[in-house]
């Protein structure tokens, strides 16, 4: 294929990628979204496989087929609430991959057209060493972001005395080792970068708590993106070029997102210490007494009820309640009971978490209402039924300044007549935040997991 085929054909698979990030922004368009994203795929790996520097197909077959098998194993058995976790492990591989071809062109530059051996131009060395620091970074934080979140090691914060002064004199060394190769091109020095970036990697996630994962995850999201920039700039690929300014861009964009809708800054996630397992307890909010209710209380009060606003958060995913909270859901609107969803930015673990599990319960999309839609509803509603959701709704992100998580918009479930908390304690959520309302009067507690309380409620309900 010539040159300039090649690149409208990257071009083409780049306009693919930015209207699949379109599409992906709303559950109406997202199955588009990935039509396209898939499309885009396909023309770039079909225009790579036509360029003239291909050596195996066979290899690149075999290849091909181990990845695309395994991917397709594990995009069917995936849990929905594994998905973090799943990501990082991806993210690793992005991060190895910058460093495999970053080190393929160290070593032999000809076969890149970017000089020869130990004599390769100065914008190019950047560019790899640059590429081989993010991605070797990224590769082993993301592995402890995985062991993190899989629970294969403690998710709570490892801190120890001057760490971040470690790394901050750790990072620095980095940039002088970058700056050393571009002058004296040697073997030694270029592996040095990666040793010390692997173990930067490791450094900077181990203080992040686990529960702060979601945010550095797709923080190591826009560092692979960058990863691969640079990646493409020594293998003159554009298609890689934008897609990895695309993916370095919009995950920075995500963290930010994810930053504001918690309130916090992303210095203050990234310096870690936040979100471990914290958990505060009855045993933290004194003898105080609240009123716990059955599946048949619930059942009775709502079925009384004109509006019903449902509150899903963290626990309906760890339940996989959806469908059954789809199938309560019926019920009641079968009974001319006006049934809406409300959806926190943050609600769950993960940007859009609630509205995927939704989707994937086949709740109709204009049921479903984001914060400010639909926040100047409680008061003129029946019942708040919040389903797993703790942080969310807790007021002290209004009234406590010294609150964690002050400032923190929230869904105002306080104001409607009644509000039915499913979980299954007193326990906090993820911000380890005590919720002042599990003990007022108009709240009634119904402890249980959030799929099985669904169930109870769907046969009294019949
Ligand atoms: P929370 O983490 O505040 O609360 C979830 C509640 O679910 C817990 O209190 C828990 O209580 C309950 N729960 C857990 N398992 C079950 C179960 N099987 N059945 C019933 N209940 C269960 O979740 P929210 O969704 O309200 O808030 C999300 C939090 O996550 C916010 O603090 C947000 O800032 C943070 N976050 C969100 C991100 C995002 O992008 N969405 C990213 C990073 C952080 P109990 O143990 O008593 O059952």
């Amino acid at each position: 294929m010539s040159a300039n085929l090649s690149a409208i054909a990257y071009l083409v698979a780049s306009i693919l990628f930015i209207m699949a990030l379109r599409g992906l922004s709303s559950p109406e368009t997202a199955r588009n979204g990935n039509i396209f994203g898939v499309s885009g795929m396909v023309i770039a790996i079909a225009t790579t496989l036509a360029s003239p520097g291909v050596l195996s197909y066979e290899l690149i077959l075999v290849g091909m087929t181990i990845g695309a098998g395994i991917g397709t194993i594990i995009a069917r058995k995936i849990e929905m609430t594994a998905l973090p976790q799943l990501v990082a492990a991806f993210h690793s591989l992005v991060g190895l991959a910058a460093v495999f071809v970053a080190s393929a062109a160290f070593h032999n530059p000809a076969a890149y057209g970017i000089g020869s051996f130990q004599n390769i131009p100065v914008p190019s060395l950047i560019e790899m060493s640059l590429g081989t620091a993010i991605g070797a970074l990224t590769f082993t934080g993301s592995i402890i972001a995985f062991g993190k979140l899989q629970g294969i090691m403690s998710g709570a914060p490892i801190v120890f005395p001057k760490q971040h002064a470690l790394n901050a004199v750790l990072g620095i060394l980095l940039i002088v080792l970058v700056v050393m190769i571009c002058r004296d091109q040697s073997v030694t020095l270029y592996w040095a970068i990666v040793a010390l970036s692997l173990i930067l990697g490791i450094l900077i996630i181990i203080p992040i708590g686990g529960a702060d994962m979601p945010v550095v995850i797709s923080m190591l999201n826009s560092y692979s993106g960058w990863a691969a920039c640079g990646i493409g700039f020594t293998l003159s690929n554009p298609a890689l070029i934008i897609v990895g300014a695309l993916v370095g861009s919009s995950g920075a964009i995500l963290s930010y997102i994810m930053c504001k809708g918690m309130n916090r800054s992303f210095i203050s996630v990234i310096l870690g210490g936040f979100g471990g397992e914290t958990a505060a307890t009855a045993d933290t909010m004194g003898e105080r007494s609240v009123r716990n209710g059955s599946a048949e209380d619930a059942a009775f009060i709502m079925k009384n009820a004109a509006n019903v606003i449902i509150v899903p958060g963290y626990g309906m995913a760890v339940a996989q309640a959806q469908h059954a909270l789809r199938e309560m859901a019926d019920m009641l609107k079968a009974q001319n009971i006006n049934v809406r969803y409300a959806i926190h930015p943050v609600a769950g673990r993960m940007p859009g978490h609630m509205n995927v599990l939704l989707a994937e319960a086949n709740v109709p999309y204009d049921e479903v209402l984001e914060l400010d839609e639909i926040n100047r509803d409680f008061p003129s509603t029946d019942v708040a039924f919040v389903i797993g959701a703790n942080d969310v709704t807790n007021p002290a992100a209004k009234t406590d300044p010294s609150s964690a998580i002050y400032g923190m918009p929230i869904l105002d479930v306080e104001r409607a007549a009644t509000v039915l908390f499913i979980k299954r304690s007193l326990a906090s959520g993820y911000a380890g935040v005590d919720n002042e309302l599990f003990f007022r009067d108009n709240t009634m507690m119904l402890f249980a997991d959030a799929k099985k309380m669904c169930e109870d409620i769907v046969k009294a309900l019949e």
